[in-house]
């Protein structure tokens, strides 16, 4: 096949929807240049949960064997009250089967995992795009560092803050995005005995516990309800973490007296009518960041990756690829989004009421989410 791709391609982020797309176009021979801002992961020793449908994007690039031997198995789902008591449980391994086990993995073993084999002179590090001045032709992105850097096509995958965003749609970039939750944190532990993803929730708030190995479990809290005073959130953690039971408690009270490991994460989301423009585009957090309901952000960064590198593969025409990325793209994103506006209401209804119909709710809405994306982009 004769390479299409006459220029290169400037991608804005290094996490991973950025370095999927650095996979994906350095086995397509597409050149490309990556700009990460950071030096090393601001989180890197925190995890993330991986759905069946993630660990399947990860075999698409060729990382199956890989993801298996990094990734701690998460065989089982529960959801649970504050008081300990389970509202219904989900069998993984069953729904997803062994090839597509979901999976925890730590996001820096992630992100070197995606990293791996991908030629470093291609990926500056500790630079930051600063400005974007788009033209017909392509986009000229101004570095922290100086330099001018052009490009065919320009790539946010810069996350749910998206310098690209902003510079390329302006306003509407700003309308598109919204903070859901200012009190929420993550954090690595001791594992107490937890042995699958599980979520307590109260009418405050919610806490997740999931293993990341039999020692150690990665953990996501995050306040609904504020009570309000002037108490600090670390405070206000400790004091909602007393409504759950022990094995939480006791993980909650190890962390907040190490605050230097608790990550604070106040949950953004990020929607917007357009992904991309003739020569500019986003993928992943960037273009549609997600409240973690369902843990999909890794998943549907992954599978943008996916999908852009194809379309680019297919026509050497810019802004055609860009409109088939978007347009492939577009109900699956629409479809996640939905189901977590659906289950994050469920989350919010009074104590009783939603006990009693989470038992009967939840397993239909997880079957609703996931049986779409088991199908493969
Ligand atoms: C509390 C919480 C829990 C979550 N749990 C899960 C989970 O269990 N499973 C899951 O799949 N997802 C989870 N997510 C979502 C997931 O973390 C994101 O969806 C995913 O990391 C998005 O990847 P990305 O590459 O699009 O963006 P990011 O991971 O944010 O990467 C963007 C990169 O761009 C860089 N950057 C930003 N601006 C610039 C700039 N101007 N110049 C150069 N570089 C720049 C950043 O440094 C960063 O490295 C969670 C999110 C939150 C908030």
């Amino acid at each position: 096949m004769s390479k299409p791709f006459p220029d290169q391609v400037v991608i804005v982020g290094g996490g991973v929807a950025g370095l999927a797309l650095a996979r994906r176009l350095q086995g397509l021979d597409i050149p490309y240049s990556l700009f990460e801002r950071r030096r090393m992961s601001a989180d890197g020793g925190l995890a993330v949960n991986l759905p069946g449908n993630a660990i399947q994007a990860l075999a698409t690039l060729g990382l199956r064997n890989r993801i298996e031997a990094i990734g701690h198995p998460i065989r089982r789902r529960q959801y649970r009250t504050a008081r300990d008591k389970l509202l219904f449980e989900i069998d993984e391994d069953a729904f997803w089967g062994a090839a597509n086990r979901p999976r925890s993995v730590r996001r820096a073993e992630l992100l070197a995992m995606l990293a791996d084999d991908l030629p470093q002179d291609r990926h500056w590090h500790g630079v930051e795009s600063r400005s974007l001045a788009m033209s017909a032709t392509g986009g000229a992105l101004k570095l922290s560092d100086g330099r001018i850097v052009n490009g065919a096509l320009i790539v946010g995958a810069d996350g749910v803050r998206s310098t690209v965003r902003r510079e390329v749609f302006g306003a509407a970039a700003g309308a598109g995005h919204a903070l859901l939750a200012e009190d929420s944190w993550r954090f690595m532990a001791p594992n107490p005995g937890i042995d699958c993803w599980t979520v307590w929730a109260s009418a405050e708030g919610m806490i997740l516990l999931m293993p990341v190995s039999d020692g150690e479990v990665y953990g996501w809290a995050a306040i609904t309800k504020s009570r309000g005073g002037t108490q600090s959130s670390i405070s206000a953690l400790i004091e909602m973490s007393f409504l759950f039971p022990r094995r939480v408690r006791d993980t909650i009270a190890h962390v907040a007296a190490r605050p230097t490991r608790l990550y604070h994460s106040p949950l953004e989301e990020v929607r917007m009518d357009r992904w991309h423009t003739q020569r500019a585009v986003l993928i992943g957090d960037a273009a549609h960041a997600t409240a973690p309901v369902w843990a999909e952000g890794v998943a549907l960064g992954l599978e943008d990756a996916i999908v852009l590198g194809r379309c680019l593969e297919q026509t050497s025409d810019i802004p055609a690829a860009l409109a088939g990325y978007e347009a492939m793209r577009r109900a699956r994103v629409a479809h996640v989004q939905h189901q977590t506006d659906a289950m994050s209401k469920a989350a919010k209804l009074p104590a009783t009421l939603r006990n009693l119909l989470l038992p009967v709710v939840g397993p239909k809405k997880y079957r609703q989410t996931y049986a779409r994306l088991k199908e493969a982009v």
